[in-house]
């Protein structure tokens, strides 16, 4: 499947939709994750106050940005390890693939990173020569697969058991007949087992940086991030600057945010926490470590007033709950990251004359800002999205002129009001058993959607009509 692109949304959702199956897959995962998280949340009756706590914490780190990043790095360099700066994401990718490079590298393992896919990481080892082998279980499927991920947390989502069967016996060594997940997971482990071994470098993604410290933290389920980055001789670890904290006692009261948010689990199954290369005395781990920070506009997000979305901890929970993802899916945002906080991060990490589609489909039902964990404010933040667009002249001429005519009659009542009995009068012609299937001027969105039809009145009409006499309402 092709990469699609922010700027073909529309495009992009049409295609979503014609897809059959691709809703029920999509619900059936959402669904269930909203159900574990809501459960989560039950049973744990501090949820509200730790969200407070975690907005605080990040507030506080992002507010002391350019501090905590002086101190991690002088803490990391203390542990061994090398740190590298990128101010964009093909200068990060650049600077992995320059140490693949130097170590001649022909096999390199990955534990599931978004950032490495928001820098363009995947696609620069598949133009070399050197192997991608994608150890998380899903990002295993997709690579299989030939897919990019749909969702931040669930990348395979997309896929059914169905496909994950049929990718399996078609690529793997000693596939299983058996169709339980299992036995399919145990397919993947054999196939992965000896890969994890021959790699010459492992590249891992953090969940936070400490920066007291300079250690840097892996959350998973699986424990392929810990087969991933301990017996490659180099171990590359990639991280936006947002994952910063400044300490352990704050990693952890975001770490009980994160993982109930995201699968509704009480913690995972592995929490890792990596101190640069292994000492003299250590049994295994590499014997040298990378750590490239990553800006790829970030810091411009803090000077465009956008600074709460550096808050996010990348739960997925928005997406969970959002009524356009889960009848589109994640690709058809045409970004790494899709869903209500893709919506966000995209214009600034691509630019928003290509990405400022995904902010107006958006419904505003606020969903998202109810269960973030770190409390962002996705519906203002699109809105302010959406207002840079129309100040930008970005939307198209016919929807601008639309809204200048609204904006016109709305300063004027009487002809408001003659507009509104008109437009009523003229939909009610093509409605028919209270519905309308078909609207002139409004054909794109009565293809995809019927109409109620309107009553025979406008509001203002029948509100006159209600309204008592004022001699009647004295008495
Ligand atoms: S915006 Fe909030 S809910 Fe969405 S991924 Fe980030 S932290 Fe999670």
């Amino acid at each position: 499947m092709q990469a699609s692109k922010p700027e073909h949304f529309n495009l992009n959702v049409k295609k979503a939709l014609a897809q059959p199956d691709l809703k029920g897959i999509i619900r059936r995962t959402t669904d269930k994750a909203d159900a574990k998280r809501a459960e989560a949340v039950v049973n744990f009756p501090e949820f509200e106050k730790a969200r407070l706590q975690g907005q605080k914490i990040k507030d506080h780190t992002i507010k002391h940005m350019a501090h905590y990043l002086a101190e991690f790095e002088k803490n990391a360099s203390a542990q061994g390890a090398i740190v590298h700066w990128a101010s964009t994401g093909e200068e990060a990718s650049r600077i992995v693939m320059d140490i693949c490079k130097q170590h001649n590298a022909k096999k390199v393992t990955r534990s599931k990173s978004m950032l490495g896919e928001e820098i363009g990481l995947t696609h620069s080892l598949d133009n070399s020569d050197i192997e991608r082998i994608e150890t998380d279980l899903a990002e295993h499927i997709i690579q299989l697969a030939g897919d990019p991920p749909s969702h931040i947390v669930w990348p395979a989502m997309h896929r059914s058991r169905e496909d994950v069967i049929k990718l399996f016996r078609q690529f793997h060594k000693d596939p299983t007949s058996s169709e339980e997940i299992i036995d399919l997971v145990d397919s993947a482990r054999r196939d992965l087992r000896t890969k994890f071994l021959a790699a010459d470098i492992g590249i891992s993604g953090a969940n936070f940086l400490l920066a007291d410290s300079g250690s840097t933290c892996t959350v998973t389920n699986e424990g392929n991030a810990e087969l991933t980055t301990t017996p490659p001789k180099v171990h590359i670890i990639t991280a936006g600057i947002e994952k910063l904290v400044p300490s352990m006692a704050h990693a952890v009261p975001l770490l009980r945010l994160l993982t109930r948010s995201a699968t509704g689990a009480e913690i995972t199954q592995y929490i890792t926490f990596h101190n640069g290369p292994k000492r003299i005395n250590d049994a295994d781990g590499p014997e040298e470590c990378h750590i490239v920070l990553v800006d790829n506009g970030r810091t411009k997000m803090l000077a465009d007033d956008m600074k709460e979305m550096l808050r996010c901890i990348r739960c997925g929970a928005c997406m969970n709950h959002c009524v356009v993802y889960k009848h589109i899916g994640g690709h058809a945002y045409g970004s790494v990251y899709p869903g209500p906080m893709g919506s966000v991060l995209t214009p600034h990490l691509n630019s928003l004359e290509v990405a400022n589609k995904q902010t107006h489909a958006c419904t505003m039902n606020g969903r998202c800002e109810e269960v973030c964990p770190v409390n962002i404010p996705l519906p203002k933040l699109l809105r302010s999205l959406r207002a840079q667009s129309w100040e930008k002249k970005f939307e198209p001429l016919t929807n601008r002129l639309f809204v200048k005519i609204f904006a016109q009659l709305a300063k004027r009542p009487k002809l408001f009001q003659f507009t509104s009995s008109c437009s009523v009068l003229f939909m009610r012609v093509f409605s028919k058993n209270g519905w309308i299937r078909f609207l002139p001027l409004a054909a794109g969105w009565t293809k995809n959607r019927d109409l109620i039809a309107p009553n025979s009145q406008t509001f203002m009409q029948q509100y006159k009509k209600h309204q008592k006499p004022k001699s009647n309402r004295s008495a």
